[in-house]
């Protein structure tokens, strides 16, 4: 049976709310994909009958698209959509069906304004979990305008095809015929990337804000609703809402749930701010902040400007890359930045730690009471660590020290299985097998966009009282931008909580 009973119970109910008739042209040969993929089709039709099956020949065998009767809408799975990618072919089947796609109305007819033919392809892995974003994402696009159309293809099932592409992660998506892109990318995103983004025109002449957020993370999420909850008028402004947590595979310390998934938290996240009457302007840079007489102005890089009559900073930060070859590549399959957060994963397995500072020798005593073995490697001659860490680092049994360690690939299959350095001394090359490298050359804080106008510390991060208050009137700031030691959701958020109670206390004085 290719659907538990579980699974089936679920489906039925989705298959319900179906409005009108679908029908699946399917491609189907005598492999075992080809009789799976017949198997599920056939259970869907057997489910409802609201859906039709007719055999055809498609581009790719096994697939099948899902189309209105009498009419294509472009949307095809190549490959069997289970896995994470089940909730796209529900979400396909009732869209096609006729019930409108829960995005917002201003993204909506972007979509059916949008001009000239788009054919899509996504290359996914069922087991990821940035992909259906995309896949679902392209699929709405398809459902929205004829014009458009898209096909999920399992590079599992199409190996020859994603090898001959060279498609090394997914998702991956191309458009007709070009590479278009890859990772989690939403629905605004793409059609931000099609040229359909809203103009400096539509940012023009917005009144002040009472709370102006400038970030998307965590820590804006929290700060906005903070201040929203007390009835004034608030804005974010975000490069791309979500921050750091869209790139976390695994979350286990959010206290209160007990392991959830970066994409899902950030979907959460978007979904609690779009509960409260808050202006969300996503996928805008900030590039200046200016205190004038009344306001904080807040420049965009699409050459409008936003007043905020006070502004919570919270635009985070970014690991530091080691930038070689294999980084990139195997990030979240062996590469790691967080061992709070990522270290229980490497349980018993061989890992490394690039760099010998501070934080990765305390991410390598960390990690050395879960792992098997840690090696540690230092590009320069000694360790720079405060001497009680390194004195507590040379103490455990399961540690190596590598210094005059220059990293200068990550190596792996699917998965990380090796790091190659250059022994400085001797100048020779290395490698070592392992499972994870976790790079801890610092964080650098997104800020440099605020140049001098907001007082920063020697590493850029912004410096704030235990109010969150800054150097400037009105201007506070919140989370991984700050020059709080410890950078995590829960702290971020409790950090934009008290800098929005603390931003209105300002308002009612001033
Ligand atoms: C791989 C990884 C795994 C992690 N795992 C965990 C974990 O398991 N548990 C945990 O507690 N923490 C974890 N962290 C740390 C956690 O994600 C951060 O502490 C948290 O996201 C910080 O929130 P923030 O809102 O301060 O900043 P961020 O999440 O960095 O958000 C910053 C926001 O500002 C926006 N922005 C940046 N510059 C600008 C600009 N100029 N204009 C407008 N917007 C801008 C960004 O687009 C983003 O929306 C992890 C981090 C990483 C990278």
């Amino acid at each position: 049976m290719i659907l538990d009973t579980d699974l089936k119970a679920q489906l039925a109910q989705y298959l319900e709310l179906m409005e009108g008739d679908v029908l699946l042209k399917v491609s189907a040969g005598s492999d075992d994909t080809s009789r799976d993929m017949m198997e599920l089709v056939d259970e869907l039709a057997t489910m409802s009958s609201r859906i039709k099956v007719e055999t055809t020949e498609l581009e790719r065998t096994p697939s099948f698209s899902v189309n209105r009767v009498g009419e294509d809408t472009g949307i095809t799975f190549a490959g069997i959509p289970l896995g994470h990618e089940f909730t796209s072919l529900v979400l396909a089947l009732l869209q096609v069906s006729g019930r409108a796609p829960k995005e917002d109305q201003k993204l909506i007819d972007q979509a059916k304004n949008l001009e000239g033919k788009h054919h899509f392809v996504t290359y996914v892995s069922l087991s990821c979990q940035n992909c259906p974003v995309v896949v679902q994402a392209l699929n709405v696009l398809s459902v929205l305008n004829p014009n458009i159309t898209h096909t999920m293809i399992d590079g599992a099932t199409f190996k020859e095809e994603a090898e001959s592409n060279n498609i090394m992660a997914v998702p991956t998506v191309f458009l007709n015929g070009e590479s278009f892109g890859g990772g989690r990318m939403s629905l605004e995103e793409i059609l931000a990337k099609l040229g359909s983004a809203p103009d400096a025109s539509e940012f023009e002449n917005k009144d002040p804000y009472d709370v102006l957020v400038v970030g998307g993370g965590p820590a804006s999420a929290s700060a906005a609703i903070y201040a929203a909850r007390k009835g004034i008028r608030t804005g974010i402004v975000a490069e791309r809402f979500g921050g750091q947590v869209n790139d976390t595979a695994g979350i286990e310390n959010f206290i209160s749930v007990k392991r959830t998934e970066g994409p899902k938290f950030a979907a959460n996240l978007e979904e609690h701010v779009k509960d409260y009457d808050i202006d969300v302007m996503n996928l805008q840079r900030a590039t200046g902040l200016e205190r004038k007489q009344d306001f904080v102005e807040i420049e965009l890089e699409n050459g409008a400007s936003l007043k905020g009559k006070s502004v919570v900073l919270s635009t985070g930060a970014r690991w530091r890359k080691i930038g070689v070859p294999g980084e990139d590549e195997f990030r979240n399959k062996g590469v790691a930045y967080c061992p709070h957060c990522d270290g229980p994963l490497f349980e018993g397995k061989d890992v490394s730690v690039i760099g010998g500072g501070n934080s990765g020798v305390e991410a390598a005593i960390d990690l050395a009471g879960i792992v098997n073995h840690v090696t540690v490697l230092e590009f320069s001659s000694e360790l720079k660590a405060d001497s009680v860490l390194q004195e507590r680092l040379h103490s455990l049994p399961n540690v190596t020290v590598l210094t005059n360690a220059k990293t200068t690939e990550i190596t792996g299959e699917d998965n990380v299985n090796g790091l190659t350095y250059i022994d400085r001394e001797t100048e020779t090359e290395q490698h070592i097998e392992l499972e994870g490298v976790f790079v801890q050359i610092g964080l650098l804080p997104n800020t440099d966009w605020l140049g001098d106008s907001v007082e920063r510390n020697k590493f850029g991060e912004i410096v704030v009282d235990r109010h969150g208050a800054t150097n400037v009137p009105g201007v506070f700031a919140a989370g991984d931008c700050t020059d709080d030691p410890n950078k995590q959701i829960i702290i971020s958020m409790g950090s934009g909580a008290n800098t929005a109670l603390n931003a209105f206390d300002y308002l009612i004085r001033n």
